[in-house]
């Protein structure tokens, strides 16, 4: 087997395919959702800057934090787990025992402190090779840490949102759309908390700065899409990509929200659009808008654009015609 080069779509399908224990006798045969959860968690934790460097110490601030948004994640996505004791040491331990399939390489690493025997030499009280309490990985672990390619990766806003859109769209794709509106709503009433924080003047501290929920996007994205049936609310363009070794569909359109969440806090769905990334773009640009009124499309006047082909079948429609549509 050739070496895989480790880039974003390496680490998609690792992340993919984490092993999920199965409780057994549960009703409705759910999966343990903790591993996936704690990958979200983790890019959680770097999109709101609150780890600087690839090391989640158990005895660092970034250990607290994680473990905050994990219980967090839990309770929202958790299904019949959202109950149970939070398990958060579990995938914190059992992730280094997902592997590359063919070189056996994994992407989640375990440092022990010096004095700890080595991990194979660990069991639990049935002999298997576990960490089974958080109180043991404190006594045990001194930091876990992802595969420096990955820890690159994940500096990067876009290949953070497309592993969380991944992750979501695999393992939490069937909640109905009620439970996405209560959740979004959780996420709303907290950002709207933190935005009356904001104002009071100590708070130029960066913990009251804007906590971006990475779930929260993930589904607004994904409600949005569906709803417009995967094409752009523009030019129709319905574009879907299942690249190798990934469970979900990618899809060429973002969930854009009408007016901007900086201005108008306003994250319901009706205040979303399915939009290309030309359109995306041009929207962001201020080259059209969306009358609130009647929902069409309000095209400016402040930009040129040319279609030069005289190919028939290769016309593009300009942007201007859609004006009023
Ligand atoms: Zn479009």
């Amino acid at each position: 087997m050739t070496k895989k080069t480790k880039n974003l779509e390496y680490y998609a399908s690792l992340f993919c395919q984490v092993k999920r224990g199965q409780i057994s006798g549960s009703k409705y045969k759910e999966y343990s959702p903790y591993k996936p959860i704690f990958l979200l968690s983790i890019i959680e934790l770097i999109e709101n800057q609150q780890i600087s460097e690839n090391k989640i110490n158990i005895r660092g601030s970034e250990y607290v934090e994680l473990k905050e948004i994990f219980k967090r994640y839990q309770s929202i996505l958790g299904g019949e787990f959202k109950y149970k004791k939070y398990a958060f040491h579990q995938p914190f331990e059992n992730l280094i025992n997902d592997k590359n399939k063919d070189t056996g390489e994994q992407f989640w690493h375990l440092k022990l402190k010096q004095e700890s025997p080595k991990i194979e030499e660990i069991k639990d009280a049935e002999g298997r090779n576990r960490i089974k309490t958080e109180a043991k990985l404190k006594q045990l672990v001194e930091y876990g840490r992802f595969d420096d390619e990955l820890w690159e990766i994940l500096q990067d806003t876009q290949s953070r949102n497309y592993l969380v859109n991944v992750l979501m769209d695999t393992f939490f794709s069937d909640e109905t759309n009620s439970q996405i509106d209560d959740t979004l709503n959780t996420f709303d009433l907290d950002a709207q908390k933190q935005n009356q924080e904001v104002t009071e003047p100590k708070n130029s501290d960066k913990q009251y700065s804007k906590r971006k929920y990475v779930v929260r996007d993930s589904l607004f994205r994904r409600s949005i899409i569906h709803i417009y049936e995967y094409q752009c609310a523009v030019c129709r363009l319905n574009l879907n990509i299942k690249p190798v070794d990934i469970r979900s569909y990618i899809n060429i359109v973002d969930a854009a929200h009408i007016k901007p969440l900086s201005i108008s806090y306003n994250n319901q769905l009706s205040n979303g659009i399915s939009l290309c990334k030309n359109h995306h773009w041009a929207f962001d640009n201020g080259c059209f808008g969306i009358d609130d009124k009647n929902y069409s499309i309000v095209v400016s006047n402040k930009f040129s654009e040319e279609c030069l082909t005289t190919v028939e079948s290769l016309k593009i429609i300009p942007m201007k015609s859609y004006h009023g549509q």
